[in-house]
């Protein structure tokens, strides 16, 4: 198989890529999503909360932040728009909610960008106290970092030009296919599907230049990072829509910390009964009307 890496992109088109430029819209408007709610959810910041077991918690009370890594470059999901600082999305509103519930106010959560390769080193090196970046669970990565969750279900699909014949993974053999280092996604293509020629990149959208370039046939993830492209570039892409892997998003965490994943496990499993992940993702997503929470796994 063969498999190109490519470290930098063309950086003007990927800017755009990455600013939802030419969306507009008020700085705390949704910008993806059908029938996305207008007004914000706010969060009740539990100010008697008290995790003192946890090693992380106590080090973030001190400092009066929570460090969150999350991504800057997906529509819908963790994004960071042309001339604003602040990410928006369902990754983050998931941030906002879980913070809340820690005793953590929206301005005391200090953001970084995490690509998908660096998620991992990232929590093990304690430059961040949560991952919230449509990080799939599974087992290769919890010998390194704890997960709580799940707090969505996603699915590997394919992105391609509105006109392409690709329907499916069985019809990539021959075909460049981009995705992102230290993915799921790209992890499958190379064990799976190894007639494709993968292009990997370390962010989605420089593999979004190129299928608008036409240098790639396809571009791989999940099909709710997927979705936020196809909006961005309605007309241009669309989605295959036949998901073929399942990709349970969890809030990735320092390993060892129990008292830390049990908080956070409560704090997701509290915004699903009282409301607060619905109005999350439907300010970000769209209707979640035909969206099923998914059952948390305490492992
Ligand atoms: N959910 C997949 C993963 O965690 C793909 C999305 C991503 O790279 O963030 O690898």
């Amino acid at each position: 198989m063969k498999k190109l890496r490519l470290s930098i992109a063309s950086v003007a088109i990927g800017l755009l890529a990455l600013s939802g430029c030419g969306q507009g819209g008020a700085p705390d408007a949704p910008a993806e999503g059908d029938g996305a709610q207008a007004e914000a959810p706010e969060y009740t910041v539990n100010d008697s909360a008290d995790f003192k077991d946890s090693k992380t918690w106590k080090a973030a009370k001190d400092a009066g932040e929570l460090k969150v890594g999350v991504k800057y470059d997906q529509p819908g999901l963790g994004n960071v728009k042309a001339g604003s600082e602040q990410p928006e999305g369902f990754d983050i509103e998931i941030a906002k909610m879980v913070a809340a519930q820690l005793g953590f106010s929206p301005d005391q959560i200090k953001y970084t960008e995490t690509v998908s390769a660096n998620r991992e080193p990232f929590l093990q090196q304690g430059n961040i106290d949560m991952v919230v970046a449509t990080y799939t669970i599974n087992d290769e990565r919890k010998k390194v970092v704890d997960f709580a969750g799940p707090y969505y279900v996603a699915g590997q699909d394919l992105l391609v030009a509105e006109d392409s014949d690709i329907a499916g993974p069985d019809d990539l053999d021959g075909k460049k296919v981009c995705s992102v280092d230290g993915s799921t996604p790209a992890q499958n293509i190379e064990e799976k599907y190894d007639k494709a020629e993968l292009v990997a990149y370390d962010t989605y959208s420089k593999c979004v230049t190129d299928l608008q370039s036409g240098s790639v046939d396809a571009v791989t993830t999940d099909d709710a990072i997927l979705r936020g492209y196809a909006k961005q570039y309605e007309g241009e892409f669309k989605v295959v829509g036949k998901p073929f892997t399942e990709e349970p998003y969890g809030v990735g965490l320092p390993k060892g910390d129990d008292a830390m994943r049990d908080a956070v496990n409560d704090a997701l499993q509290k915004g699903m009964d009282d409301g607060d992940w619905k109005k999350a993702f439907e300010y970000t997503l769209g209707s979640a009307d035909d969206v099923e929470m998914p059952e948390i796994d305490r492992y």
